[in-house]
C-alpha cells in the first residue's frame, strides 16, 4: 500500500469533531477511524499498539538491533477533523498530473481551485493533487499526517538496516477543538520529544505558537418589565456592546495584525438586559504581554461598568503557551527536523504560527514538540487539498529524522 492509498482510505471516514459533546473522543467516527489505524499498525508489526479509553491509539517502532542507545523520538497526528465543514460522506479526489487548470469541484460547481488564487497549488503543476468533492473538506488536516506517519513506520519495519533509536507514535482525538492534548498520557508515551504532522507546505517547520488566554467579561444590569422601566432598568447589553466598541480596531485586532504582532479580540456574546457576556482572546507571541493586553480589557470593562451603573465581572483562564520558551531550551529538537527537512533536498521555512498546536501544550507537559508540514492546504474548507509528492516528502523527512544520528 502507498501512502496516498493510505490517505485516500481514511479521508472516507467520517472523524469530524463535536464541540457540543463531553464525551471523549467527542465522535464514535474518531474511535472508528483509531480501530482500523490499530489493525494496521498490527498489521505492520508494530510493537505495543495500544487504544486506551480515551481514544489515544500509540505503538512502537523497537530500535533497529545492535543500535546504540539514542533518544526516543515521538511522531504525533490528530485523526478529527474540524467541526467548521462537514466531514460527511468525503469523496477524495485524485487529479493524477495535473496540468494547471482549473480545478471544478464536481459536487459543486462554485467550488473551484484556480492557480492564481492559490500559489501553493501553482507551484506544483505536474503533481498528483487530491482534493474532496466539493460539498466537504477532505481531511488533510491531519489524515495527511496519519498517512505520513503510518507509512513512515511501514518503511522503517521493512528496512531494518536503517539505523535508528526507538520511535513512539500517537494518533490524537478531538484536536480541533482544542482538547487534544487533555489526555495525552505522557509518561506513558515515554519519547524524550516528539513532532507533531499536522503543517502546510513541504518543508515547513513551526516551533513558535502565541501564548493564550481568554477573558470573560460579564456585565451585570437590571432587568424589569421595559413598560414600566423608567429610571430602573440597567440594559447590559448597552454596556456589553459600548464595552466592545472601546476594543482596539485600528491595532491589536486580528484584522489588523500578522507576523509577530498580538491582538485583543472579542468572539462571543451572550446577550441578556440582565446578564450580557463577551469572551475575548488574548494572544501574542510573548506571553508578559499578555498580562498588558488583560490589563486593558480590564481598564475599558471598569470604566464602562462606572458609566453605565452595570456592575463588571472578570475572569481570565489560561489556554496554552508558546512553545519555543520550552523548545529554545531543547535547540537539538528543532536542529534534528532541520538537518531532516535538508537531506530530503528541502528548504526549512520557518514562520511563527498564530494560534497552538497540541505541540505547544505538549511542550509545557515535558514533551518538547514542535511541529512538520503534512502538506495540508487550505484547511477546513471544501477547497482543501494535498498531493501524493507532499505526502511522499513528508514520509521521506519523518524516516530521515528517525535515521539521523
Ligand atoms: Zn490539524
Amino acid at each position: 500500500m502507498s501512502v496516498l492509498d493510505r490517505f485516500l482510505r481514511y479521508a472516507r471516514m467520517d472523524s469530524r469533531a463535536d464541540d457540543s459533546s463531553e464525551a471523549c473522543p467527542t465522535t464514535p467516527g474518531q474511535l472508528e477511524l483509531q480501530r482500523l489505524l490499530e489493525a494496521e499498525l498490527h498489521e505492520i508489526g508494530l510493537l505495543d499498539v495500544t487504544l486506551d479509553d480515551n481514544g489515544y491509539l500509540m505503538a512502537t517502532i523497537p530500535a533497529s538491533p545492535g543500535a546504540p542507545e539514542r533518544p526516543v523520538v515521538g511522531f504525533i497526528a490528530h485523526v478529527d477533523t474540524s467541526p467548521e465543514m462537514s466531514g460527511t460522506n468525503v469523496k477524495p479526489i485524485v487529479h493524477p498530473e495535473w496540468d494547471g487548470r482549473d480545478i471544478v469541484l464536481p459536487d459543486d460547481p462554485t467550488a473551484i481551485l484556480r492557480a492564481s488564487d492559490h500559489p501553493d497549488l501553482a507551484a506544483q503543476i505536474g503533481h498528483d493533487i487530491v482534493t474532496a468533492s466539493g460539498t466537504t473538506l477532505l481531511g488533510a488536516d491531519d489524515k495527511a499526517g496519519v498517512a505520513a506517519i503510518v507509512e513512515a513506520a511501514a518503511h522503517l519495519m521493512s528496512h531494518p538496516e536503517v539505523r535508528r533509536g526507538r520511535i513512539r507514535i500517537c494518533f490524537t482525538p478531538d484536536e480541533e477543538i482544542g482538547r487534544g492534548a487533555n489526555r495525552f498520557d505522557v509518561s506513558r508515551f515515554g519519547a524524550d520529544y516528539a513532532y507533531t504532522l499536522d503543517g502546510g507546505n513541504a518543508g515547513e517547520l513551526e516551533f513558535e505558537s502565541f501564548s493564550a488566554d481568554v477573558m470573560r467579561v460579564t456585565f451585570v444590569g437590571f432587568n424589569t418589565h421595559p413598560g414600566y422601566a423608567k429610571g430602573k432598568m440597567v440594559n447590559a447589553i448597552r454596556a456589553a456592546s459600548r464595552f466592545v466598541d472601546r476594543l482596539p480596531r485600528e491595532r491589536l485586532s486580528p484584522e489588523t495584525t500578522d507576523r509577530y504582532e498580538g491582538f485583543v479580540h472579542p468572539y462571543q456574546m451572550e446577550a441578556s438586559v440582565d446578564r450580557t457576556s463577551v469572551r475575548v482572546l488574548l494572544r501574542d507571541h510573548v506571553t508578559t504581554k499578555l498580562r498588558e493586553q488583560e490589563r486593558l480589557v480590564r481598564t475599558l470593562a471598569e470604566a464602562v461598568a462606572g458609566e453605565t451603573g452595570t456592575r463588571a465581572e472578570i475572569d481570565v483562564r489560561e489556554q496554552y503557551r508558546n512553545m519555543r520558551e520550552v523548545l529554545d531550551r531543547h535547540p537539538h529538537v528543532v536542529d534534528r527536523a532541520r538537518r531532516a527537512i535538508r537531506a530530503v533536498g528541502l528548504t526549512p521555512t520557518e514562520k511563527p504560527i498564530r494560534g497552538g498546536t497540541d505541540g505547544s501544550r505538549l511542550s509545557f507537559m515535558g514533551l518538547p514538540t514542535p511541529n512538520l508540514f503534512a502538506g495540508e492546504h487550505n484547511f477546513h474548507s471544501r477547497l482543501e487539498w494535498t498531493s501524493r509528492q507532499d505526502l511522499e516528502r513528508a514520509v521521506a523527512v519523518i524516516v530521515e529524522i528517525a535515521r539521523l544520528p
